[in-house]
């Protein structure tokens, strides 16, 4: 058993962290005032090879694995968490679908342009009436000679105002329960539009908006994946993205803790720092704690995955417990700067504020209960 990083991981870790800390933690502030997506730093991490990480290299890609991904999500969400969901749709909903999913030919024109941020993607299965229940859905997909016919509205569909394709699911046989497939639909597709972003608590810069499909033709092409097979494989190809979601979260509590721990030590209030007071030792003692925890299982799903062994508990067990302990931490942290850490200008009231959906997203913490619970036999 070896917990240690290897040297080429940590190197990777370190080089991930400088260029977290240089491209968007300096404008991470600004952009949650602005609510702007930086579009031009999906072409830098393109450049850097970060989009491709974990896809073939016969697509660009950088034939790296789950603990890799987690290394990179944690560092760049401790930058801005916003700006991090932009390119976790990108790259973990929207690029994996096809990665795992896709033919030869829909990896060449949306995955390797997607590897290259020539083409920008976003991932759609929420409805109005469907959230955690993804087979709900109303969308639907009329077979019409060569193609499809699409008609519905998907919401909550983050990237879309900023997007070039959208991989999203529909109803292709409305007489058996889950007769859902997946397309990939072209940003420009006529009858096609996307509403302005919705405002949300936090992840201010993503772009989150509602997209409506009138009568909108899609080449069969275009299918992801075999017709209704589309929830099967939406589990299959999402499961290791708790893994990710998971580091995104410990991302978010480090950075989170760090500065509580700062301002503790900093902090004078009745003659001595209020470090000084066992309580909030004890406080933080909790927190690092949590975050410790939640890396551990978070490594060890990653590692499982990786190794091709099962890890959908694991990677369930991960996510609940990161993104539980990633909340808790930031509300601690802000708590412990007082009236500072509820100001604008500090950070711990944004990191305070993006921390919640991540408990929503990705499965929220009940449903991954659910699947935890099963795994369990129960
Ligand atoms: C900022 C943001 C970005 C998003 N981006 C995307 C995106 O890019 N693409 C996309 O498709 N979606 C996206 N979503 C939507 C997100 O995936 C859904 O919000 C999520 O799946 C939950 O669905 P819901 O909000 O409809 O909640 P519901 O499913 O209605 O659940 C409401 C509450 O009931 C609980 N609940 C539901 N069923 C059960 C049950 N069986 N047992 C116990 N409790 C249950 C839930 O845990 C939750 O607490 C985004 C949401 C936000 C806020």
């Amino acid at each position: 058993m070896n917990f240690a990083l290897t040297e080429e991981q940590e190197t990777f870790r370190r080089a991930t962290r400088a260029f977290a800390e240089k491209e968007i933690a300096p404008i991470a502030a600004e952009r949650d005032e602005t609510n702007v997506y930086p579009v031009e730093l999906l072409q830098l991490m393109a450049n850097l090879g970060y989009l491709g990480l974990k896809f073939p290299s016969e697509y660009g890609g950088g034939d790296g694995g789950n603990l890799d991904a987690a290394l990179v999500f944690e560092e760049l969400a401790a930058a801005s968490a916003g700006i991090t969901l932009g390119i976790y749709c990108h790259v973990v909903l929207a690029l994996t679908a096809i990665a795992r999913i896709g033919n030869d030919d829909q990896k060449r024109r949306y995955l390797a342009p997607g590897i290259r941020a020539e083409k920008i993607g976003s991932f759609g299965s929420t409805e109005a009436g469907a959230g955690s229940d993804i087979a709900a859905i109303s969308t639907r997909a009329e077979r019409d000679g060569d193609g499809y016919v699409l008609n519905g509205a998907k919401l909550f569909c983050t990237n879309s105002p900023i997007a070039d394709f959208i991989v999203l699911s529909s109803v292709t046989d409305a007489t058996r329960g889950g007769g859902i497939s997946l397309f990939i639909v072209d940003r420009g597709a006529p009858g096609l539009s996307v509403s302005q972003p919705i405002r949300t608590l936090g992840m201010h810069p993503a772009q989150t908006a509602e997209v409506v499909l009138e009568n909108v033709r899609v080449p069969v092409e275009n299918r992801l994946g075999e017709e209704n097979r589309g929830v099967p494989n939406m589990l299959t190809a999402f499961a290791e993205g708790r893994i990710v979601a998971a580091a995104f979260a410990i991302g978010i509590a480090r950075v989170a803790f760090d500065l509580a721990r700062k301002y503790v030590l900093d902090r004078v209030q009745f003659g001595q720092p209020i470090a000084r007071n066992q309580v909030i030792q004890h406080r933080l003692a909790d927190m690092d704690t949590g975050i410790q925890a939640a890396r551990l299982l978070t490594h060890q799903a990653a590692w499982l995955a990786d190794h091709g062994r099962p890890f959908v508990k694991e990677a369930s067990q991960a996510k609940v417990f990161a993104t539980e302990a990633a909340a808790r931490i930031a509300a601690q942290a802000m708590h412990l700067q007082g009236a500072y850490g509820y100001v604008i200008e500090s950070p711990a009231q944004r990191y305070y504020r993006d921390t919640h959906v991540l408990e929503i997203g990705e499965g929220t913490s009940e449903i991954l209960r659910n699947v935890i619970a099963k795994q369990l036999g129960l």
